[in-house]
């Protein structure tokens, strides 16, 4: 129903079938780029052709979160996206050497964005998620201007001062008229290795508050858990390397709601 919903609400020049997400969060380290990268890898694993932009030009994290350390190569003057775990990847880490950082000024990530979207051969996609900086800088605003039909899935963690930040992201969405998508709560409670006792380390309630205040849904708690983290270590998504893993079950979940 949401997605049906969405796309209604996403008429643009992306293929027209191709559902839009753009993964945002108010802050970084609260696994804006975990849950996009795990959300696209359970998307593929149901059937679905799916396309992960990692936008996140200075932190990106796509090469590293997949394992991937190719440089994709061009046909035709198009490039081909890496495919890695069923997903079509594009990122800035691909075409720039390994850990050497983005030193790029706003015009050029703005052209670099907007090659990944029209110089890429993604082929027919059914998702594309977009794995946004975090906040609401300029190439956030940059690349919702070159994807006016995404949706907004927001991340964040149950903390209040993150739900605040979070909450911005939110409103920029509103202002330009973005659909909200839902919230995702991440990290929202830590099980106890020894008794198995799940503890909310981040307090609770901060997904709620800022489903409530966008007028959405919280679509999802993901638990923190040290499978996941060494699985983002390893260069391997969780879904695909630990599916049995709290963490891979509640990002699994969410990708059936979209
Ligand atoms: P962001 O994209 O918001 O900056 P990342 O996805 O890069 O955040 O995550 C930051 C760090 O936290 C990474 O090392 C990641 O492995 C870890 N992490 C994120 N979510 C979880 C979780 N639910 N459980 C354990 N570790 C997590």
């Amino acid at each position: 129903a949401l997605a049906q919903r969405l796309r209604r609400a996403q008429p643009g020049p992306l293929d027209s079938g191709t559902l839009v997400y753009a993964v945002a969060s108010g802050k970084g380290g609260v696994g804006k780029s975990s849950v996009a990268a795990n959300l696209a890898v359970a998307l593929a694993r149901q059937g679905k052709r799916v396309g992960l932009l990692d936008a996140d030009v200075w932190g990106y994290s796509v090469p590293q979160l997949f394992g991937v350390r190719r440089s994709p190569v061009a046909v035709k003057g198009l490039m081909l996206p890496i495919e890695a775990y069923g997903v079509r990847l594009m990122s800035v880490g691909f075409l720039v050497g390994d850990g050497e950082p983005v030193v790029w000024r706003g015009p050029m990530l703005h052209k670099a964005l907007e090659q990944f979207l029209s110089d890429v051969h993604w082929g027919e996609l059914d998702v594309l998620l977009l794995d946004l900086p975090p906040g609401t800088g300029d190439v956030t605003l940059s690349l919702l201007e070159l994807v006016p039909r995404a949706a907004l899935l927001a991340v964040t963690t149950p903390q209040p001062t993150a739900q605040t930040v979070a909450s911005r992201v939110g409103r920029m969405a509103r202002d330009m008229g973005m659909p909200v998508a839902g919230i995702v709560e991440n990290m929202s409670t830590v099980v106890c290795g020894d008794c198995g006792t799940p503890s909310a380390l981040f307090g609770t309630g901060g997904g709620r508050r800022l489903a409530d205040e966008l007028g959405t849904e919280l679509l999802s708690g993901i638990p923190l858990d040290p499978a996941l983290r060494q699985a983002c270590d390893d260069g391997v998504p969780v879904v695909a390397g630990a599916p049995q893993t709290p963490s891979a079950l509640a990002l699994s979940a969410l990708a059936t709601r979209l």
